[in-house]
């Protein structure tokens, strides 16, 4: 058996963690068949229990956007942990990389620092919220913002009604507070502010979706969000978790050109360590404490190692001013093969991609928002999935997720990438 050790592991671990892993889409439940348990990785490969590697087109889910374990950044993460883990108290190092941050990303002032996504996205609304006395926000659907109470809402009867907790454990109160619309379309967002008026505190948004796999902004929606946030007072939050320091340095707010009130960041902020940041001009961040009253904190906020990990990954990407294009180099090249491949193999597919981030949707010709995902071949996904993973590529157990390429990839991994796509039988 291919991955005996593995399906031992998991095995072991359902009977200790809830359904064998510690966040779920790690479970393989999407596309079936036992999770691969790694043991290391290193640049462009992972290593499972069973002693096979594999290319990583996942990359931590996008903090590795160096490849794995770079040799730079282990060194200082190393160097760090000698002289103390932690200490709970101010350090020169969150100047330092927050003074970086602030110079490199544009319209913002101040960064608080924490410790994941989650934390950043939740921040962030309760900020907002603070600072205009306003309590409704607007997402859209198949955004993913962590998986804080007031995100895990689903559409309920149409977008002009309340949104409906789609998680036990999330109350109504919290659920009525967050209003939905489609991603892409501006006009049910015009409603939302028509019917609620001076009541929505911000809009939240991955300014290119990557959690229903990837979705670019289309006909001028950011330009159109910013536009009514100004028009309203409402606050506009981008969420650059994903995107932030991987589409460009500056995040989308750079690569596309619009302006947001609050960023919320996490994933390659952190090289790999548990990290998280949100940031704005200082007229909002002086709302939070201590300075202001808008309450915020966390105890292993700022923590050492994570932020010389963080800062570290930023300077090597900052050091190579080809960095970006070099990336999206590669994403494009795998775009256009597989595209070739797919195509020569007549499967119908739809392949999004933006900068390092991509997905192929099956059986559609245009993917623009959640429900497109949803009518696209999500079987065909998986059935190319574990065909690709027996030959040693990895991508992302779900046809929901988006792929993302790291700069350890190059021409070799690409040949080996596509030599797999060539074999898919379907
Ligand atoms: C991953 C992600 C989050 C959540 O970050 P965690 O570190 O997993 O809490 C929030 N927003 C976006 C856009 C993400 O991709």
């Amino acid at each position: 058996m291919l991955y005996q050790r593995s399906s031992a592991l998991f095995e072991e671990a359902y009977r200790y963690i809830p359904g064998g892993v510690n966040s779920p889409v790690r479970a393989f439940k999407s596309v079936g068949g036992v999770p691969l348990f790694m043991k290391s990785a290193k640049g462009a490969y992972l290593t499972d229990e069973d002693d096979r590697t594999y290319i990583d087109y996942i990359n931590s889910w996008g903090p590795a956007i160096l490849g794995h374990t770079h040799p730079e950044v282990l060194e200082a993460i190393q160097k760090q942990a000698e002289k103390g883990f932690s200490f709970g108290t101010p350090t020169e190092l969150e100047t330092e990389i927050a003074k970086y941050i602030v110079e490199n990303v544009p319209n913002i002032d101040q960064v608080r620092m924490v410790s994941s996504g989650t934390e950043a996205c939740m921040s962030a609304i309760r900020l907002a919220r603070g600072f205009t006395g306003r309590e409704k926000i607007i997402k859209f659907e198949g955004c993913y913002h962590g998986h804080s109470d007031s995100f895990l809402i689903q559409a309920g009867s149409g977008m002009a009604t309340f949104g409906s907790p789609n998680s036990p454990g999330v109350t109504q109160g919290t659920a009525k507070d967050t209003l939905l619309a489609e991603y892409n379309n501006f006009e049910q967002v015009e409603d939302l502010f028509k019917n609620n008026p001076e009541q929505i505190a911000a809009i939240i948004v991955e300014p290119i979706a990557g959690n229903m796999g990837c979705i670019l902004p289309e006909n001028n929606f950011l330009q159109n969000l910013r536009k009514i946030c100004d028009e309203n007072g409402a606050i506009l939050i981008f969420d650059e978790v994903m995107t932030g320091f991987r589409l460009a340095f500056g995040g989308a707010q750079e690569r596309l050109n619009v302006k947001a009130d609050l960023v919320t960041f996490g994933k390659v902020i952190g090289g790999g360590l548990p990290v998280g940041a949100f940031a704005g001009r200082n007229e909002i961040m002086n709302q939070l404490s201590p300075r202001g009253n808008v309450y915020q904190a966390g105890t292993l906020s700022g923590n050492p190692l994570a932020m010389r990990a963080g800062l570290k990954t930023l300077q090597l990407i900052k050091e190579d001013p080809d960095f970006y294009n070099k990336l999206d180099k590669t994403t494009e090249t795998l775009d256009f093969e597989i595209g070739k491949i797919l195509n020569e193999k007549g499967i119908r597919h739809r392949i999004n991609r933006k900068g390092s981030m991509m997905s192929i949707f099956f059986d559609v010709t245009s993917v623009s928002n959640f429900k497109e995902v949803n009518n696209s071949n999500i079987g065909l996904f998986n059935n190319l999935f574990h065909q690709v993973l027996e030959q040693g590529i990895y991508l992302p157990p779900s046809g929901y997720e988006t792929w993302f390429i790291s700069s350890a990839i190059g021409y070799a991994e690409i040949d080996k990438t596509l030599e797999a796509f060539r074999n898919f039988e379907y």
